[in-house]
Order: C-alpha cells, then structure tokens, then sequence
C-alpha cells in the first residue's frame, strides 16, 4: 500500500472527510532526521496534518507551511506540504525518546511543551499569504489542530493523527483524519461526529491493520462518498543551484573571507539532511557573479 490521501463527504453533504495513509513520507522523514521514537512521533503527526491542510491547494505549486514553536525540548517543529502531495519537514530536537508510562505511550506533550504557538502559512495565490496562529493546546498535535481549525478558521473538526513506531524504531503505521462541520451542519450531524469520537480506535491502528485511508472512512461513515484523491511522499526540494543562489545574496567580504580561510563551504539543508559541499572554484564563480550583479546596481545598464 501506497501513502495517499482521500477526500469525501457524508452525512448528506454536512461534514468534509480528508484522510490519509502516511506512514512511508513518516517512515522517510525518521531516517533524514535519524529521529528517535518521540520526535518521530511529533514530527510526523505535523507532516500528516499539513499534507491533509494542503489538499485544500488547488495549485500544485501552493505551500501549506505549519510551524510549531513549544516550550519542551522538541524545540521548532516545521512542515512544508504542496498541491501537488510532496512534504517536508523537521523537528528542532530530533533525538528524543519520552515514554509515558501511565499511558503507556510515547509523550509528544511532553516533547513539545504544554505552551507556545502553532502558526499556520498558506499561499493561496493571492498577494499575502493566509496566516493564523493559535497558543498550543496540549502540544499534542490533534488537539492543537481541533483547536487551530475552531478559532483560526472557524470550522468545527475532528482531527484525529497517530504515529505508530515499531520496537526498532522504525514508523510501522502512521495517517491522519479530518472531519468538517460544514457550515449549517444539523444537531445530528454534530452528535454523530461525536460518537465516532468516542468510538474510533487511533487513526494508526486502523492504518496498522491495513486499512486503506477510503475504508476507514467508509468503516465510520456508511454513506461517505469519494470526492477524490491523491498520492502524498516525502520530498525535498532543494538543490545545488539553490544553495548557490542564496550564496551568492550573502555579503562579498563573508564570501572572500570564505575562500580565504576554508576554500570552501558546507550547507545542510535544515529539511532534508542533505549536505551541499562548495568547493573553492564554485565559491570563486559566485563571487564573480555577485561582483557583476552589484557593479550592474552600480551602473544600471
Ligand atoms: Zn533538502
């Protein structure tokens, strides 16, 4: 089974179901960030909710980008989802392993922190970006997100997101559900919603039985019908030349003293883990395009 997304609606048209099968892109995000069990769990339950956020982008191209700034070890959570179902992502703290034992699960709350802000950047292809941000809730991530979606977005949810890691710490299920109260929904719309609350098992359960995103849906809504779907996976964009470009707006003297002192330069990306090594002729090259860009700002053609 492949990580995808589904999209549907039920209960006579009142609620919005966006669900999704993420365990691959989590799976892939683990080994980037060599992420131990708990910052595995709260880094993935970010990614899962924005790839569901980004479905909403009807342009490939458009970003949903979710920051999560906790006051517990985690430190910044960032999550980058497009149109087009490629997601990136990473957690200020990888390494981290807290276990509660009441519950006898890994503790994102803890991980995370109890307060700070959740803030949420969409490019809907106007001039400005959409922006909203909440206070955390429980650091939990899908309360945060029920909570975000109330009071950012005004739309009543359900969110339900889980991380299931495996004993060698590998992702061995992970996805995410969200359910919208369309606006007008009836009493009985909002009281079934409710009991599934209360009824559903955790999202990665089901995912870790085999359930595909549209049976899950159709398990807790009978009359759900499939407005559409799409594939989702761990993806970063990043490259070479882009490093170089974002070289090349850096200061000429940082640039000189660069090939002076280390005759080259290294650049991780912060999403990925891939290192971009800069030898001393490439750092020269961007020098020489830099010095020609500033003397054209100089003497405007
Ligand atoms: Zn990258």
């Amino acid at each position: 089974m492949r990580d995808r997304l589904i999209i549907a609606d039920a209960l006579e048209g009142t609620v919005r179901i966006r669900a999704a099968r993420t365990t691959d892109l989590v799976e892939n995000a683990r080994k980037a960030h060599n992420a131990q069990p708990t910052s595995c769990a709260a880094l993935g339950r970010v990614l899962t909710i924005d790839a569901i956020m980004a479905s909403e982008m009807k342009d490939e191209s458009a970003k949903t980008v979710v920051t999560i700034n906790g006051d517990g070890p985690a430190g910044t959570i960032v999550a980058q989802a497009d149109g087009a179902g490629n997601v990136r992502g990473f957690i200020g703290d990888p390494s981290l392993y807290i276990f509660n034992h009441e519950t006898g699960k890994l503790d994102v709350g803890a991980a995370v922190g109890h307060s700070g802000t959740l803030s949420v950047s969409k490019d809907l292809g106007l001039k400005e970006p959409f922006t909203g941000m909440v206070n955390l809730y429980s650091g939990e991530i899908g309360e945060d997100f029920t909570y975000y979606f109330a009071l950012s977005e005004q739309t009543p949810s359900m969110v339900a997101v889980g991380v299931l890691v495996d004993t060698d710490c590998s992702v061995r299920a992970a996805g995410g559900m969200v359910v919208q109260l369309l606006p007008d929904a009836p009493e009985e719309t909002i009281a079934f919603v409710e009991s599934i609350q209360q009824r559903m098992k955790p999202v990665s359960s089901y995912i870790d039985e085999g359930y595909s995103p549209e049976e899950i849906i159709h398990e807790l809504f009978p009359d759900a019908r499939i407005l559409g779907e799409r594939e989702l996976r761990w993806h970063c964009s990043c490259s070479k030349e882009g490093f170089a470009a974002a070289l090349s707006l850096i200061q000429e003297k940082d640039l000189e003293e660069m090939i002076a002192e280390d005759h080259q330069a290294q650049i991780t990306c912060q999403y990925c883990g891939k290192t971009y090594v800069f030898n001393e002729e490439e750092l020269k090259e961007i020098l020489e395009k830099h010095r020609h860009v500033e003397d054209r700002k100089r003497f405007p053609a």
